[in-house]
């Protein structure tokens, strides 16, 4: 069976071990770096970002995190996740992981009451997902290895680059799994590649 693990620092973990539950492999709350070790993709949540660096450097993990990613194995970040995962932060001089080459802004569909609710189409994953914002961040500009795959209201709302996929929005909190079941193909597509070489 596959293994997904959720980076389980802060945030909305068991929302996603609901969906990767749903979509059949098996779920690791990831909280360390031999918890890491376990699994073939990782999911990071939404939360709040600055929060969730603040707790991977107390558990020493941010090296580990990068190497996970540049060993081709598969991370996706929804909100707060899709921050750690961006190489460049609007009003930041450093970024976090670094995996995808996009620059993010923070809170930028404004504050908490900003909150909403939409439907958008996505590339090769879904026609209608609802898509649930919250103070999220948006793609300001991706590099040209990256694929967007929708955007909403003319912003970038989420993009793959390889190995890596990044959302501004909560996939987790719909009953809608086709995004979680789409990074699990990419899972189980890096885990036929290791196994060929
Ligand atoms: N605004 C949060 C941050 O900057 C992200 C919000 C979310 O994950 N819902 O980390």
């Amino acid at each position: 069976m596959v293994k997904i693990g959720v980076l389980a620092l802060q945030g909305a973990v068991s929302e996603h071990v609901r969906s990767i539950e749903a979509c059949g492999a098996e779920a690791i709350a990831v909280k360390s770096r031999s918890d890491l070790a376990l699994v073939d993709g990782l999911i990071l949540p939404g939360g709040e970002s600055t929060t969730m660096r603040k707790l991977i450097d107390r558990f020493d993990m941010l090296v580990h995190l990068q190497q996970f990613a540049a060993k081709g194995k598969p991370m996706f970040g929804t909100c707060a996740g899709l921050i750690l995962l961006a190489n460049k932060l609007v009003g930041y001089e450093f970024a976090h992981i670094a995996a995808l080459d996009a620059t993010v802004e923070r809170n930028s569909f404004g504050r908490q009451v900003d909150s909403f609710e939409t439907t958008i189409e996505i590339k090769n994953v879904a026609v209608d997902f609802p898509a649930v914002f919250i103070r999220a961040p948006h793609i300001v500009e991706v590099g040209d290895n990256v694929e967007v795959l929708a955007s909403h209201g003319g912003r970038i709302v989420i993009a793959r680059q390889e190995n890596i996929l990044g959302c501004s929005f909560h996939p987790e909190l719909t009953d809608d799994h086709q995004i979680t079941a789409y990074f699990m193909e990419m899972v189980k597509e890096s885990l036929a590649k290791k196994a060929n070489v």
